[in-house]
């Protein structure tokens, strides 16, 4: 059987009922911390009820950012970590993690300064329009944070006229608009999974596990539900860490604690395939604010356009769904920056929504909100006897740091010592990428020539998986370079070896967090029934369970209906 198998895990956890740390939820903060703690040789189990990533870190805006709006707020410390981080990330994980070229249209040259100004004092004041001397100030300032490690060009401000001859479709009634540079993340959801597999490789005895969760906490144990099989089993951590992002006081009241730490919000993009906006944007984000004061975000994405998002309060996490009116919303902010593109409800591909983890705030304007990251940590009692550690908040860019701050104070109360440090370690396909011109070149050559592939397929295996792609190139399995006759740009052999490597239990894994098939609204009829093909021939699916996946899926990535 193979060792990363479902049955051989859950194995293995019944014979290792203690591990050192057990973390329930697998997003970014989750896998954050198994890495990290794997690294300094402590023995963890992580699990998730539903898929890994499959909550708010497959929903970001992909934004891998200091948090230009942040600083209104004073929250200089966060934006210093933030863009720290980021650099980090630009380094580490370069096949994933891009400079991004980003300008925003600015209608006024003082607009904004006195309302900016109560935000810094901390009046509740909602965010509105800001102009050219309030966003120069914020710039001016990620330029000096950066200015000794500088990973992207500085800003600049262009006039009026010359910004609408570089981007004719922005709305004409402008004062200029300044230009400025951060980091997305292509596969989000990728990274992670490369991070758990990353951390099961520096410490064999780590294990991840999702479609699992904690029903109780019965004579000291958690018990621990296999939601596939439904069978359960009982773990005796040293340490509890509760990573639920936005669910972290549902969880904890499964296991018996009344906490009120969290007051999330829920956030939707919409991916759209929109030839036009593609070409209005040329190449770059604008990041823009609405009448309402909300900022938003539009950006080229793998020849789609992603916009978003929406930002209303929510209580259950699993009820948040992007709905017609969030989606009008959008497409309203959107003629605002771009009259001239016409959206049509066809242009929509795929919506996303998602839930911010924010600490509970009582009363304050949602936009102001803080995005830095805390620990909570519950004393152990009888019924409980080791201490609970939770995770609040957070971002997707400094989920490393987070990760950092809580393994140090984990290692402390386990009277462990840390061993290395994570601020320079690739993630997964970002050890030993290529960066540049010729040595991507070279690098492409060298495994067309051992795989025997075309160099053109070796680049595409390379933009998807960093330097993993020479595993796939040269798998000797049958078929393997064959390619899919619904989705061409993959092939069987890669499909297969997602599905036997990767956790993947149902066919949405594979097309919403193992690629971007659903995201870029790949994920048709007749390429979902060829990948519950594949991917049964591998898990053991019969016709009835396929169909199941396909209908399943077809659910998943249906377009909500809208009042347009
Ligand atoms: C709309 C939106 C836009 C954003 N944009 C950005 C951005 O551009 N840049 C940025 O840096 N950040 C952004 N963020 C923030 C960022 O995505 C989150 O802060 C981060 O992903 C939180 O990660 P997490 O691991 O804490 O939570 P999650 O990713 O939500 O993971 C929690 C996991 O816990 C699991 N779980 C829940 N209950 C249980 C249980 N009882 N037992 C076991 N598992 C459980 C869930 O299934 C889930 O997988 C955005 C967030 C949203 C929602």
């Amino acid at each position: 059987m193979d060792e990363n198998s479902r049955e051989q895990t859950w194995e293995h956890i019944r014979r290792n009922p203690t591990p050192a740390v057990l973390i329930l939820g697998g997003g970014v903060n989750g896998i954050g911390l198994l890495r990290e703690l794997a690294l300094q040789g402590t023995d963890c189990l992580l699990v998730d009820k539903s898929d890994f990533v499959a909550g708010a870190s497959s929903k970001s805006s992909r934004m891998i950012h200091g948090g230009l709006r942040y600083l209104e707020n004073r929250e200089f410390r966060l934006v210093r970590e933030s863009l720290q981080e980021r650099n980090r990330l630009l380094d580490n994980a370069p096949h994933h993690v891009a400079p991004l070229k980003t300008t925003i249209p600015l209608p006024s040259r003082f607009g904004g300064l006195l309302r900016s100004m109560l935000i810094f004092l901390g009046c509740k004041v909602r965010p509105g329009e800001r102009g050219v001397v309030a966003v120069k100030f914020g710039l001016w300032f990620y330029d000096f944070i950066t200015r000794k490690d500088r990973h992207t060009p500085t800003h600049y401000l262009t006039g009026r006229d010359e910004s609408l001859r570089r981007m004719p479709g922005l709305k004409s009634d402008l004062r200029a608009t300044a230009t400025y540079w951060d980091a997305w993340i292509t596969q989000a959801e990728r990274l992670c999974i490369e991070m758990a597999r990353d951390a099961r490789e520096a410490n064999p005895s780590c294990r991840a596990l999702n479609y699992v969760q904690p029903t109780s906490i019965e004579d000291g144990a958690v018990v621990l539900r296999d939601e596939v099989s439904g069978r359960s089993l009982a773990v005796r951590p040293g340490v509890l860490v509760n990573a639920t992002g936005g669910w972290v006081d549902l969880a904890n009241a499964r296991l018996g604690v009344e906490t009120h730490f969290l007051g999330g919000t829920k956030g939707s993009h919409l991916v759209l395939d929109c030839p036009a906006l593609h070409e209005a944007l040329d190449g770059q984000m604008v990041y823009y604010q609405h009448v309402d004061g909300r900022v938003c975000i539009v950006f080229p994405f793998l020849g789609r356009v992603i916009m978003g998002s929406t930002d209303l309060r929510v209580d259950d996490p699993d009820l948040a769904r992007c709905d017609g009116d969030e989606i009008e919303y959008m497409f309203q902010t959107l003629r605002g920056v771009f009259p001239g593109v016409e959206l049509s409800r066809g242009d929509i591909v795929y919506v996303f929504c998602g839930v911010r983890p924010l600490p509970s705030s009582e009363g304050q304007v949602l936009a102001n909100v803080s995005r830095g990251h805390s620990l909570r940590v519950l004393e152990p009692d009888e019924r409980r006897p080791y201490p609970l550690f939770c995770l609040i908040g957070g971002k997707w860019t400094t989920f490393r740091a987070f990760a950092q701050e809580v393994a140090d104070r984990i290692l402390e109360h386990l009277g462990a010592e840390r061993r290395c440090s994570t601020e320079r370690l690739p993630i997964g396909g970002g050890r030993g990428f290529p960066l540049g011109e010729e040595p991507r070149r070279q690098w492409i050559a060298r495994v067309a020539e051992r795989s025997g592939l075309a160099e053109s397929r070796v680049a595409v295996l390379l933009a998807r998986y960093g330097t993993a792609a020479e595993a796939y190139a040269t798998a000797a399995d049958a078929g393997a370079d064959r390619p899919l006759a619904s989705l061409p740009e993959y092939t069987v052999g890669e499909v297969r070896r997602i599905a036997a490597e990767e956790w993947v239990e149902h066919l949405t894994d594979l097309i919403c967090r193992r690629s971007v098939i659903a995201l870029l609204g790949e994920a048709t009829g007749p390429a979902l029934a060829e990948l519950a093909e594949i991917v049964g021939g591998v898990l053991g699916w019969d016709e009835a369970r396929q169909a199941e996946e396909v209908a399943r899926a077809l659910e998943e990535v249906r377009v909500p209906r809208g009042r347009l």
